[in-house]
Formats: C-alpha cells, sequence, structure tokens
C-alpha cells in the first residue's frame, strides 16, 4: 500500500473525537479538493510503499485499540480489505475515513464518509472530474447499507453550503444525528472563525457539531 505517514494522536473529528488513535494515512486520492488540507496525499501525493504485516505490526507496536485508516482516498488502495480485516483479527477497532467516491469491499467499525460540496470544487484542468466524482450517489449508497455504524461528515464554509447538504442526507436518508457539519480551515483561527456560523447551522437543521481538535492541540502540522 502507499502510505504518507503513520502515527499516534488524538483523533480530532467525529463521533470519536477525543480517543487516542493510532492513524495510517495512505497517499493518492480521486479527488482535489481545493481547500485539501493533506495535498500531500492529493495534489503532490507523496508516500512509500508498505506491505499490510508492516503496518500491523506498526499498530501493535502503538498500543492503542483504536485504529483510523484515512487519507488520501484510502479506499483506492487494492490491499484495503487485507489490511482492514487483519486489524480487526488483531482486535482492534477501526474507523475508515473515505470521501465515498467508491465502494469496495472492507471491513470497519465506524464508516466515516465525507462526501464532498460545491465549496470543493477546485479551478483549472481537475474541476469537471473533481465535480462529476465528488457526491456520486451509487458508491455512498453501497457504503452506507453495508456499514450500519456511519457518519455523514461536511467540511462546511457557510450557510450556502446547507443546500446541498440538505438534498444529498435526504436521499441517502441518514438520521440527522449521524450527520456532522465541521468548519472548513487549515488553522485553529480559520475553523474558530467560521465555528458560530457551522454551530448555527447544527441548531438550525437537527446536525451535530463536530471540532477539529487536533488543530487546537497541535496545530496544522503533519504527523499529529
Ligand atoms: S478527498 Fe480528502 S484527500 Fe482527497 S482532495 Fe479532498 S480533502 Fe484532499
Amino acid at each position: 500500500m502507499v502510505i504518507a505517514e503513520t502515527f499516534t494522536s488524538i483523533q480530532g473529528e467525529g463521533m470519536l473525537a477525543g480517543i487516542p488513535s493510532f492513524f495510517i494515512r495512505t497517499s493518492g486520492c480521486n479527488l482535489r479538493c481545493a481547500w485539501c488540507d493533506t495535498p500531500y496525499t492529493s495534489w503532490q501525493p507523496e508516500g512509500e510503499r508498505h506491505r499490510v504485516r508492516e503496518l500491523l505490526t506498526a499498530a501493535s507496536a502503538a498500543g492503542l485499540r483504536h485504529v483510523v485508516v484515512t487519507g488520501g482516498e484510502p479506499l483506492l488502495q487494492r490491499e484495503i480489505g487485507e489490511l482492514t480485516h487483519a486489524l480487526a483479527s488483531n482486535g482492534h477497532h477501526i474507523t475508515v475515513e473515505t470521501a465515498g467516491t467508491v465502494a469496495p469491499e472492507f471491513a470497519c467499525h465506524l464508516l466515516s464518509v465525507s462526501p464532498k460540496t460545491s465549496n470543493s470544487d477546485p479551478e483549472g484542468r481537475f474541476h469537471e472530474r473533481h465535480r462529476d466524482l465528488r457526491a456520486k450517489l451509487a458508491p455512498l449508497q453501497r457504503l452506507l447499507v453495508r456499514h450500519a455504524e456511519h457518519q455523514l461528515k461536511f467540511v462546511v464554509q457557510g450557510a450556502g453550503d446547507v443546500g446541498e447538504i440538505l438534498v444529498l442526507v435526504r436521499r441517502l436518508g441518514v438520521a440527522r444525528e449521524r450527520v456532522l457539519l465541521m468548519p472548513e480551515g487549515r488553522s485553529a483561527e480559520e475553523v474558530a472563525a467560521r465555528a458560530p456560523a457551522v454551530a448555527r447551522l447544527c441548531l438550525d437543521h437537527g446536525f451535530r457539531y463536530t471540532p477539529r481538535l487536533h488543530l487546537d492541540l497541535f496545530g496544522n502540522r503533519r504527523g499529529v
């Protein structure tokens, strides 16, 4: 598998925010979000090949039950099924974080899907491909049916995003308490500036608010 980095940290986002976890970040993504906070896995992908057994050894050595498989887009990795089933067999709790544009078979205890809205559309040569791929219903539906324990996480810039979110949530039939809104921003300051407006949207529509604890705790750095 092509891996950008592995590290231990506090899960910063979503229903399991606050839990110490071992992160496996794959490299490579089929999207190109304008505000991508891990461009070293998408716009300028970096990384090295690792065998599944090397990743299992690293996860065991970390000594944490929770493992987060993230990216980039981890579901593009051919070995995603092998890795997640092996981690589960070793007793780990697995969260898989994905944009949900593809739906291969894999194991997880919490599926964290982050479909992208038009606020992510980039300028330039990736624009059309990104727009066409970012919120396709078929793979999202397959993933949500297969993984009943799921959360839908949206990166929000402001009130203008909520119309698209409401439409997608209705089409997918996801309960609102499983829908999380997260302020867009690459620093704690940018996130804090958007937080009150995003919290207001949660209050108005019955969605959950999710912080980005890792930015508060460690800043915008790799490996945390
Ligand atoms: S889906 Fe994630 S990794 Fe891919 S470009 Fe968007 S933010 Fe970056």
